[in-house]
């Protein structure tokens, strides 16, 4: 059975990419972190498209957590492997830095860019036994431009693409993939706060984007029309920033 995980699948973009992997065959494994309502409603969207998915529950920034519950998971199913990592889990947690706390310093970097080590770790090493393997790393306008308010973000976010593009060599010849996508402004419960309508007027494109949007790229980077692509970063952002 072929096997994506997407962590953060419970709600906005992940549940998106979760659909689209459904749809396209794959086995899902939802994680989440504490909301357990939100992903069984992704869980019955991927079964909806008639394939399957379980969920999966721990928080990307607990490595000893992420060893336990994933690492667990994938010594309990070697019969099944994990092909496509689509690391999409994140918060944002913003202040200007004068005002910035290290709880919320330490909270956006240990989620995003720790998240991304805690989860890789644990299913690299089949991808790279099997010599196959996609990942997708959600990054963000804010870690490539760097946003006012978000030196927090933009430093996690920076630090996964600078990773990405590290990852993508290390692992080019054993036949796995390591892309980003960095989205603008979608709409989710991420963005729920923000002044939609005075945001959408700087984009190009006059509107926020949707995660269906979003999940679109994530099912060319695992297609095999992608296969030569990597340690790439492609924005999806309605022509903000290019
Ligand atoms: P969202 O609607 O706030 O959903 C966040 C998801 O991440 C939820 O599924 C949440 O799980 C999960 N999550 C949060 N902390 C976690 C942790 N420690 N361990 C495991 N899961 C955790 O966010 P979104 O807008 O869809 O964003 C998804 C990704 O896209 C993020 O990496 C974000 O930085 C990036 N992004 C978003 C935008 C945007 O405009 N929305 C723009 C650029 C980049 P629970 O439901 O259990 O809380």
């Amino acid at each position: 059975m072929k096997c994506a995980l997407v962590t953060g699948g419970s709600r906005g973009i992940g549940r998106a990419v979760c659909i689209k992997l459904a749809e396209l065959g794959y086995h899902v494994l939802i994680n989440y972190k504490g909301n357990e309502a939100a992903a069984q409603e992704t869980l019955e969207g991927v079964t909806a498209t008639g394939s399957t998915g379980e969920l999966l529950q721990f928080n990307v920034g607990d490595a000893a957590e992420v060893q336990q519950v994933l690492g667990g998971w994938v010594e309990n199913h070697k019969d099944q492997f994990i092909e496509v990592l689509v690391n999409n889990a994140g918060i944002r947690e913003d202040s200007l830095m004068f005002w910035m706390n290290d709880t919320q310093w330490n909270n956006v970097v240990n989620i995003s860019l720790n998240g991304f080590f805690n989860v890789t770790k644990q299913v690299l090493n089949n991808m790279l036994l099997k010599r196959n393997g996609r990942i997708i790393n959600m990054v963000s306008l804010s870690g490539l431009k760097g946003l006012p308010g978000q030196t927090n973000y933009s430093a996690a976010k920076a630090g996964v693409i600078g990773a990405t593009k590290a990852l993508a060599q290390e692992v080019a010849k054993r036949g796995v993939t390591v892309n980003a996508i960095a989205p603008g402004y979608i709409k989710t419960d991420m963005t729920a706060e923000l002044n939609e309508k005075e945001l959408a007027a700087q984009v190009p494109m006059n509107r926020f984007g949707t995660p269906e949007e979003v999940a679109g790229a994530v099912a060319f980077f695992v297609s095999r029309a992608a296969g030569y692509i990597t340690g790439e970063v492609l924005n999806i952002n309605g022509g903000l920033h290019t």
